[in-house]
């Protein structure tokens, strides 16, 4: 996996850590390599209750504990259609309810947003 100049891997919250790794190994088993990781919450390009940020923002109580980044952009654009349909399917069974993946005409948004 690349990681684009100036995305920070610091203090992200482990689950997120971990919804990336499946991501990237959902790629090396499609295409032999992985994505390039674009953001997570080190930009402020993203509204004020994104989970880029945690929860700073948004106070919602059961997430108060812990306001590590629960968020990540990947950019796939470099695989076919079929590579990421099939990676996608794959990154779906593996990462269950507590993960939202939005599939974004630029890039793939990741959250850890439990139910
Ligand atoms: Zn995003």
């Amino acid at each position: 996996m690349r990681i684009k100049e100036g995305v920070s891997v610091v203090d992200i919250h482990p689950a997120i850590r971990y919804g990336i790794l499946v991501i990237n190994e959902e790629c090396h088993k499609v295409v032999g390599r992985g994505p390039a990781l674009t953001s997570l919450g080190e930009s402020f390009a993203h509204s004020l209750q994104s989970l880029h940020y945690g929860v700073s923002f948004n106070g919602r109580k059961a997430l108060e504990v812990d306001d590590r980044c629960r968020a990540a952009d990947l950019d796939l654009d470099e695989f076919s259609q079929d590579e990421k349909d099939q990676i996608e399917e794959g990154c779906r069974a593996r990462l269950g309810r507590d993960f939202d993946l939005v599939i974004e005409a630029t890039h793939w948004h990741l959250e850890y947003d439990p139910k």
